[in-house]
């Protein structure tokens, strides 16, 4: 089909939520393939869900080999796969237990029925977030965010949570009140701007939910996954939450979430308080298992610190370039760097030369290459962008 073709199918039949217009068709590691045969670099890693970039052979040839022998069979039975993956996560993060959804809204909507569960004998229920967040567009999820312009229109949202100053844990202390059973946030805002959580917040924050009984949940559907260098956001830090939502990468693009519990609250949830028909099939968790492997073998959190510094001094040598760069900033390979205005204008001009950006929060700009990127890759990509740069 040709673009024009494509695109006048999809304004007519579908639901007009989105506003893309480039209709991609094939991809291989960094790079993607429109309907006319243009090459683009991506550096949106399918919004950081594709960090092993596209089609990685390994991830391709699990999810082969596991549709041809069994698909699905729902958990009323058990299933050989989803329990090697519940393994892997538990080994790699904290001893800890896991169910598994189909992405991150689905993943967090547990998180949060967790917290509900863990707080409702203990008279808990408030759930503290942070300014700028974001979590998902379920009902409840869409309340756990800080984003009025998406809320807009779909209330009355779930009750119960609240949002303080991000990084001010002084703010966060005199928010918690005998009705918190959590606070929830994630390592690094990835919609709200890529703004990291200083290590010692998120150190403090676990010792104030220590202090006062409460759980510390952590979003980690845009930081985990070896994005930001190490396999989960947290990592940096020194502390482990009570809980962790995982989806994105998890799959490579194949959908899967995952909510990770501690063990110390493994009954929590017990026997028939929570269940989805999809979640963790013998696909979805075979595909998940390569991305482990990958991650391993190829020794991608080592390529992710050394790359993420190549491009973060690249990006920052480009802000001495052109005054308009006001800031950059992320770890690893969550690099963003924020504009005095004009991003959506950049990430067009810088479309049209083969290169995918992604925006955020306004004037921020999010550079996310797939996680195996080489420096050749990156620095054509650093040259397109300055190519764009200096057409604003
Ligand atoms: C993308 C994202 C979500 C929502 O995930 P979906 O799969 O789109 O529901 C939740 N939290 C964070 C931090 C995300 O980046």
């Amino acid at each position: 089909m040709t673009t024009p073709e494509i695109l006048d199918l999809q304004q007519k039949y579908l639901m007009q939520t989105y506003s893309a217009e480039l209709p991609l068709l094939k991809g291989q590691g960094a790079r993607v393939w429109d309907a006319d045969g243009k090459e683009y670099l991506d550096f949106t890693s399918g919004i950081s869900v594709c960090n092993l970039g596209h089609c990685h052979p390994v991830v391709t040839e699990a999810i082969q080999r596991q549709a041809a022998r069994l698909v699905h069979v729902s958990n009323l039975f058990v299933n050989e796969v989803q329990p090697q993956l519940a393994a892997l996560i538990a080994q790699r993060s904290f001893d800890a237990r896991v169910f598994f959804a189909n992405s991150g809204a689905e993943a967090n909507e547990a998180m949060i029925k967790f917290a509900r569960r863990w707080g409702s004998p203990r008279g808990r229920h408030e759930i503290i977030c942070m300014e700028h967040c974001f979590h998902g567009r379920t009902i409840t999820t869409l309340a756990a965010t800080d984003k009025p312009e998406i809320r807009q229109g779909f209330g009355p949202l779930t009750e119960g949570f609240s949002f303080v100053p991000f990084n001010d844990l002084e703010a966060l202390d005199r928010a918690i009140t005998e009705n918190t059973a959590a606070v929830m946030l994630e390592a690094i805002q990835g919609e709200g701007g890529v703004r990291p959580a200083r290590l010692d917040y998120l150190a403090g924050v676990r010792e104030l939910c220590h202090k006062y009984e409460i759980l510390m949940l952590l979003d980690e559907v845009q930081t985990g996954m070896g994005r930001t260098g190490e396999l989960f956001g947290y990592q940096h830090s020194g502390v482990s939450p009570d809980a962790m939502s995982l989806a994105k990468a998890l799959g490579n693009g194949f959908p899967i979430g995952a909510l990770v519990v501690s063990r110390k609250w493994e009954g929590v949830l017990d026997k028939g308080s929570h269940a989805t028909t999809f979640g963790g099939t013998p696909l979805a968790c075979a595909a998940a298992r390569a991305v482990f492997k990958v991650i391993e073998d190829e020794d991608l959190l080592f390529n992710v610190k050394q790359m993420g510094e190549h491009l973060k001094g690249a990006l920052i040598q480009l802000a001495g370039k052109y005054p308009l760069i006001k800031d950059v900033r992320g770890p690893g390979l969550m690099l963003g760097f924020e504009l005095e205005d004009g991003a959506k204008e950049l990430v067009g001009k810088a479309a049209a030369k083969g290169l995918l950006l992604l925006t955020a929060a306004g004037n921020v700009v999010r550079v996310y290459p797939p996680l195996n990127v080489d420096k050749t890759t990156l620095d054509q990509g650093v040259g397109l962008l300055d190519q764009a740069l200096a057409e604003l």
